[in-house]
């Protein structure tokens, strides 16, 4: 993204609303100004403010006038009065900013389309994480803290030393060069992006060894790290099997999704990937 200097007033309004911090006044320049290594590509800022049209040369004047009798004038907050916002013609690797960090776009990047994961939510239908088992997505960054790909390579890395299998419909998995050790493309470590999942499957009695391989990890990267975990319920709708092994852990457990299965199941004997790449 960038700010067109020639339109910019320097309202300072959109200083609010980038989620990663990344624009500031430039005090000798009196414009508004993106730090490039920062900006996650994610378009809040073009996308969440209305763009007036105003001439940038009468607000300036205007403002520059009201604040010399001691008047603030000041657009509305959710405006960016001069539409000053230009996106850039993204190219690789700078792209895949864009594909982890606005929720809108289809990850060109990666083949894989919306958020790119589809953790469990398809289980029901794939049967991929069977009674036993555990789907767990690895979640690094959040809006103000983001990530950057050599930290997502941290985390891969120790994942594979364990014998992880990586999900294959999955962004970060497509991003590897070699899946057996977790390497992702060396163009893209630098580029920082807002957020991303990993995604593994593992057996029921592999969960506590996973999670402190993923606590490990977290202390040695500068961003956030959230589990989830996806189980298939047994016939009366309740996990006795991989509940119990994360409140042995410490976590209180909170039931966030539960989906009931409202696709067509794929026969048992077919397998999963196959039949989805038919449909
Ligand atoms: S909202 Fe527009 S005019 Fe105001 S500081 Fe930002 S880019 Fe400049
Ligand atoms: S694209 Fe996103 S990260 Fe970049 S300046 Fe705009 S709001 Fe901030």
């Amino acid at each position: 993204m960038k700010i067109n200097p020639d339109k910019c007033v320097a309202c300072g309004n959109c200083t609010y609303v980038c989620p990663m911090g990344a624009i500031y006044i430039d005090p000798a320049r009196q414009r508004a100004t993106i730090n490039d290594d920062e900006c996650v590509e994610c378009y809040t800022c073009f996308n969440g403010l209305s763009q007036e049209h105003l001439p940038p040369t009468l607000v300036r004047l205007v403002r520059k006038t009201f604040a010399a009798m001691r008047i603030r004038f000041d657009p509305e907050p959710d405006v960016c009065p001069t539409a000053a916002f230009e996106p850039n013609d993204l190219v690789w690797p700078r792209v895949v900013r864009r594909a982890f960090s606005d929720p809108r776009v289809p990850h060109e990047s990666t083949g894989v389309e919306g958020r790119g994961t589809e953790e469990v939510k398809t289980n029901d239908i794939t049967g991929r994480v069977k009674l036993g088992e555990a789907g767990l997505t690895i979640e690094l960054g959040r809006p103000g803290v983001g990530v950057r790909f050599h930290e997502i390579q941290e985390m891969c890395s120790a994942l594979a030393r364990v014998n992880v299998a990586f999900e294959k419909k999955n962004p970060i998995t497509s991003l590897m060069t070699d899946v057996p050790t977790g390497t992702l493309r060396e163009d893209i470590l630098d580029e920082k992006v807002m957020s991303a999942i990993i995604e593994i499957k593992v057996t029921a009695d592999r969960i506590e060894e996973i999670i402190n391989v993923v606590r490990s990890v977290e202390k040695r990267i500068s961003t956030v790290v959230a589990i989830g975990v996806g189980v298939r319920c047994d016939p009366d709708g309740e996990d006795r099997i991989v509940a119990p092994i994360l409140e042995r852990l410490g976590y209180n457990l909170e039931r966030a999704k539960t989906n009931t299965g409202m696709g067509r199941v794929i026969p048992l004997t077919v397998e999963p990937e196959k039949e989805l790449a038919k449909a």
